[in-house]
């Protein structure tokens, strides 16, 4: 049996009546770029999200990026967040040409350390950028009253935790404005490239949506500089169609994550830690191990497919050399680097496969005698 990391052509397979019941339409009706179907899937996801709007973008980096710009962030400013985590948190605060202030991990949650915070912030910071990692949020609350305490912004990183609670509330509803992303793997994921910024704040939201189209407020009329990061009509009719079952996905990859948790025996494995006032997107099961290179290709050997997220931290990947950091200068988010190890998790994967995978695991001796 042989077990991939993901694959998304069963789960296309269970929703393909609906998906091209809703692609017709779009083709029916002509439209391509923001139309019908992006005001509704923009008001149903702010709605599941408990918050006011929603601005549909062409990607979860250029969510970030039209964050940071509708907030005035650019030249001279400073953004604190973290290295563990996609290069996209870290290359959309460059995009905007301010500069990013990487902070360690919590080693047991994997996100930002509130602790270190404080230390970070001189004149020039204007915003946080917690990233709710795997699926897991992170420490929201004292990151917003830090943040409240000296004026920053908190733009939530959420593309890899859509429907995740902290307290009671989901993710994207604690920030000043919060990014998602719709790529293909993620929990809400397009059949294309997709994101959006959701916010409270209907000046910002205003705002971000004249970014979205090169700073048109009027048609052809630039009043800013914009881009051009519209979400289309096909991924927005798909997002619909997918976020209906959203909710019942995120319950099966918790269902999964428990059968791993409970079957998982080997004693040289960490398994995720689940603080206790959290709803987890599992977006991945991240496993630990001391020797996880062996512990890949012992289990890629027995057919099954695993990912390292992320083998090499932001701030030690050559193209962010400039930003000054070096090797121990983040030491638990390095740490983290070399031993984490990404499980198969979707919500598709039989009881089966997670037994196979349990089982392989749980043999696996690093110790040869
Ligand atoms: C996927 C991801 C992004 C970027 O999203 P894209 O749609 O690929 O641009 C940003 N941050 C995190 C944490 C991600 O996982």
């Amino acid at each position: 049996m042989v077990v991939k990391f993901f694959d998304l052509t069963e789960q296309t397979k269970q929703i393909y009546a609906e998906i091209n019941t809703a692609i017709n339409i779009v083709l029916t009706r002509g439209n391509f770029i923001l139309g019908e179907e992006v005001q509704l899937f923009e008001q149903e996801f702010a709605a599941y999200c408990g918050v006011a709007e929603a601005v549909g973008v062409a990607s979860g980096t250029d969510a970030l990026q039209i964050a940071l710009r509708g907030l005035g962030i650019g030249h001279g400013d400073e953004v604190i967040t973290t290295a563990h985590t996609a290069v996209a948190t870290v290359a959309a605060i460059v995009l905007v040409g301010a500069r990013p202030t990487l902070i360690d991990i919590d080693p047991l949650r994997y996100t930002m350390d509130p602790e270190q915070i404080k230390a970070a912030i001189t004149p020039a910071t204007r915003a946080v950028i917690p990233v709710h990692l795997y699926g897991c949020p992170a420490d929201l609350d004292p990151i917003l009253s830090i943040a409240k305490r000296y004026g920053l912004w908190v733009v939530e990183d959420c593309a890899q935790a859509h429907g995740a609670r902290y307290r009671g509330t989901p993710v994207g509803a604690w920030g000043t404005v919060s990014a998602f992303s719709f790529y293909p793997t993620k929990n809400l994921g397009a059949y294309g490239s997709a994101g959006a910024v959701l916010t409270n704040d209907p000046g910002l939201a205003e705002r971000m949506r004249w970014l979205r189209s090169h700073g048109w407020q009027e048609r052809y009329i630039s009043q800013i500089k914009g881009m051009n990061s519209c979400l289309d009509e096909l991924q927005a009719a798909i997002l619909r169609v997918k976020l209906r079952h959203l909710e019942q996905w995120n319950a099966q990859r918790r269902n999964l994550a428990a059968v791993y948790k409970t079957g998982i025996t080997n004693h040289e494995v960490v398994l995720p830690y689940e603080p206790d006032d959290v709803i987890n997107a599992y977006h991945l099961f991240v496993i630990r191990h001391q020797q996880r290179n062996n512990l890949r290709g012992y289990l890629q050997s027995k057919g099954i497919g695993t990912l390292v997220h992320y083998p090499l931290p932001v701030h030690l990947q050559p193209a962010y050399y400039d930003l000054g950091y070096h090797h121990n200068s983040l030491p638990e988010c390095e740490k983290a680097a070399s031993e984490v190890l990404s499980l198969p998790l979707y919500p598709e994967l039989t009881e089966e496969q997670v037994s196979r995978v349990i089982q392989a695991i749980n043999i696996f001796n690093t110790d040869p005698d």
